[in-house]
């Protein structure tokens, strides 16, 4: 009987902190300031206080300044609108991150969270979420990439070089992607169509699925790479996946017992000759690693 082989997001994101600490470092012993990372949280969205909280943990890991900006939920479009134009003028903010969901109550037909994030400065946004820099990332010459799609890339190119947990993070090879086939399924402007164009871009050939793709078990077969990103657990089972395969689960979903799970029907690959990432413990350590990446990336390009 065979056995899934489990692809550790925790420790290749831990992998991945400590190369940006050391990068940070650097910097640091040239007597220079260190990157800094402003979040706004607008609202009480618990799980957005906690991604929040999360981010602020890993910043100080890395030894990046980080500040979060806390609007109440009842704030006006103006005062969001000032908040950020303040932090695109701020020569010591590198990097804005606009955390969401934002509250119903700023959302309109005229203004929805795009007409926010449309504001951040490109050469401050942190996950790619302009539309100047998603037309970086559609012609494939951005400097940086949104964080979770290069979370999940990161972890391609762990699962090819043989997961091997002895060497450092920087020399993870980028793999040969020419002639694989790739499954990407959701197409969210944050992780389905980035993701789509970025392994388009690293040669592999892409299919995507949605909310409105029949058939999807159908689909996943003879795929090498299979990514899912829906937010609906069960989506679908190990039946017609391909020995081998590289199966990423961006999904978090919360069952009513209160345990976290991805899309995957998890279970149904115990045994199955298959990469397959956990929930937890896979993508999201990876999302917060890259951005903290990211944070570098532009104090540099700046
Ligand atoms: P979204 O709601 O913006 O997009 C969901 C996508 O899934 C849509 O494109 C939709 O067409 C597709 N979809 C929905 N039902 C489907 C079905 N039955 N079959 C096929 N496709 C279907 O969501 P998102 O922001 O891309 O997030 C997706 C999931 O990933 C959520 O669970 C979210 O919490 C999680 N997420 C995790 C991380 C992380 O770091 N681990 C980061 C971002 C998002």
């Amino acid at each position: 009987m065979t056995n899934p082989t489990i692809i550790d997001g925790t420790f290749l994101a831990m992998k991945k902190i400590e190369a940006v600490r050391e990068q940070v470092e650097k910097i640091c012993s040239q007597s220079l300031r260190a990157p800094k990372l402003a979040v706004i949280l607008v609202g009480d969205n618990e799980a957005s206080k906690i991604y929040v909280r999360n981010k602020e943990k890993k910043a100080k890991e890395c030894f990046i300044d980080s500040e979060t900006i806390i609007l109440p939920s009842d704030v006006s479009k103006e005062e969001l609108e000032e908040t950020i134009f303040k932090l695109n003028l701020d020569e010591k903010v590198d990097a804005i991150l606009l955390q969401l969901p934002l509250p119903q109550n700023l959302i309109s037909d005229s203004f929805d969270e795009k007409y926010f994030l449309s504001l951040i400065s490109p050469s401050k946004d942190v996950d790619c979420l302009t539309s100047f820099n998603q037309g970086m990332v559609f012609n494939g010459s951005s400097s940086i990439y949104p964080c979770t799609p290069q979370g999940v890339l990161n972890l391609i190119d762990f699962t090819y070089s043989d997961l091997d947990t002895s060497i450092s993070f920087d020399s993870i090879k980028s793999a040969n992607l020419a002639g694989k086939s790739a499954l990407i399924v959701g197409r969210s402007l944050l992780v389905g169509k980035p993701l789509s164009l970025m392994l388009l871009n690293r040669n592999a050939t892409v299919t995507m699925a949605h909310s409105k793709t029949q058939n999807l078990q159908d689909l996943v077969k003879d795929k090498d790479i299979i990514v899912t990103a829906t937010g609906y657990p069960k989506l679908f089972n190990s039946q017609n996946v391909k020995d081998g395969a590289i199966l990423i689960d961006v999904g978090i979903n919360k069952l009513e017992n209160g345990k976290l799970v991805g899309d995957l029907d998890f279970e149904s690959f115990k045994n199955k000759d298959c990469y397959i990432t956990p929930v937890p413990g896979g993508v999201g350590p990876m999302t917060i690693a890259s951005l903290m990446e990211n944070v570098v990336k532009l104090y540099k390009n700046r």
